[in-house]
């Protein structure tokens, strides 16, 4: 099959947006040098002491977030073009509007970001063919936006890294893989994943993999398959962190319980103090301070807010009705909604910092404060906690951790200091193990019974 050659138009279009890209570079940044931006004063109060304290901790200590969708907001809005978002301008005004750029990363002292490589997962059986590239196009995304913004983003793909990339004043960028859907049942993929930088990987999304039970989804193994226990094993000895956001207990439980490293949730809450199955339950806290591991906590309203959840899930009950009354009528449906929406005598609940911060609290109580951390979620999800609309936010997460006691010395961990532990002994336990064992080449069809199909 031939192409039609491109007509002289699309030429010229397709050479102006390259050329846009290249001059739309912002200055440097004052990410470890200059002040950050002032948040809104509704957010922190008046208390300017504290909010010096947290920007002059943010410019001392890098702060490492575990999970941000930027890489899927190009897929989805601009079909990875990424000249047609330019990522060192001001993205808070489009529709609907992007909560992290250039300029916010530094007004919020980020120091280093996973950014989150997420295709979403479309058969229920789990693997689509594909996925696999799909998933290689987003971590091209990554490298993309790396090479447009050299002056402020780096490819990090140790703890040191991080480090020296901070140093040096830049956005330290790692990358992380949602769902095991990504590798297509293919330790072979998984380890090239690797080799492109690719340093967690969540088990499941909210659908199972074809080895891996999802907190969101019904139960299929009982936790791990044998073929996922290996997935685990080879994560290990590759140096991936294995990532249990996402997964159900079962599979959070089976996992601690074979891996050899520490392992990291990286955008989940306390299941104690909002009881969504995407939440940590206090078990498990403990089994992962045992493990090394760590909880960064997230910012998804409906994991954060106990009511807020409970309202969620009432508003879900009425969607499922309508689904039954008006199958064929989406008018309806949505009609429907929106008026009981204005009927419900109960508002929507709204989350703040300070339940965010009372995740914190129990995670440190349960756990203790060296497996804490930040996993925002910023731009998977449309709406936040009250006061932390961005990623510019991140201050008055800190100065509530003031307001409430929490030292220097915790803030640093939580920030960023935990999960440059948790990388370390990821990437010490690799080197053992690398040494000691063979990549594994077994097939799921070799040690997996048949998948249950409907
Ligand atoms: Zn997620």
């Amino acid at each position: 099959m031939t192409r039609e050659p491109l007509t002289r138009a699309a030429l010229i279009t397709a050479a102006l947006l390259t050329t846009a890209c290249t001059y739309d570079r912002p200055g440097k940044g004052p990410l470890n040098t200059g002040e950050l931006a002032k948040p809104a004063a509704s957010a922190v109060g008046d208390d300017a002491e504290l909010y010096h304290q947290a920007a002059a901790i943010l410019r001392k200590y890098p702060l490492i977030d575990g999970h941000n969708d930027v890489p899927y907001q190009y897929n989805r809005r601009h079909h990875n073009h990424i000249c047609e978002m330019h990522f060192g301008d001001d993205l808070a005004h489009l529709d609907p509007p992007m909560h992290t750029d250039i300029p916010r990363l530094y007004d919020g002292g980020v120091g280093g970001q996973f950014w989150s490589v997420y295709i979403p997962s479309t058969d229920v059986t789990g693997v689509t063919p594909g996925d696999a590239k799909r998933v290689n196009e987003q971590i091209d995304v990554v490298y993309r936006l790396i090479e447009q913004y050299p002056d402020h983003m780096e490819l990090a793909l140790t703890a040191n890294d991080v480090e020296r990339i901070f140093r040096s004043g830049k956005v330290a960028s790692l990358i992380g893989m949602e769902g095991g859907h990504s590798i297509e049942n293919s330790l072979a993929v998984l380890r090239m994943t690797y080799e492109l930088g690719c340093r967690y990987m969540t088990l499941t999304h909210m659908d199972n993999a074809t080895w891996a039970d999802s907190a969101t989804d019904e139960p299929q193994f009982g936790g791990l398959s044998p073929f996922g226990e290996q997935v685990v094993l080879e994560m290990n000895r590759l140096g991936m962190m294995v990532d249990l956001s996402h997964v159900s207990f079962d599979t959070m439980r089976d996992a601690l319980r074979i891996t050899r490293s520490p392992v990291i949730f990286s955008h989940s809450s306390a299941y104690e103090v909002c009881r969504s199955p995407r939440n940590v339950p206090d078990d498990v806290l403990a089994q992962t301070a045992a493990n090394g591991g760590i909880v960064m906590v997230t910012y998804v309203p409906a994991y954060v807010n106990e009511t807020l959840r409970i309202w969620y899930d009432e508003r879900q009950v009425e969607i499922d009705r309508l689904a039954e009354v008006y199958p064929d009528d989406e008018q309806a449906r949505e009609d429907t909604l929106r008026a009981w929406g204005t009927q419900n005598p109960k508002p929507q609940p709204i989350a703040t910092i300070s339940q965010v911060v009372d995740h914190i609290d129990h995670i440190r109580e349960v756990a203790g404060i060296d497996h804490v951390g930040i996993g925002g979620d910023y731009d998977g999800i449309r709406e936040l906690p009250e006061g932390l609309e961005d990623v510019s936010t991140y201050p008055s997460l800190l100065v509530e951790l003031l307001r409430r006691g929490y030292t220097e010395r915790e803030i640093r961990k939580i920030i960023g200091g935990n999960i440059l532990r948790v990388m370390r002994v990821n990437e010490r336990m690799a080197e053992e193990l690398r040494a000691a064992e063979e990549p594994r080449s077994v097939r799921i069809e070799e040690i997996d019974p048949p998948l249950a199909t409907e």
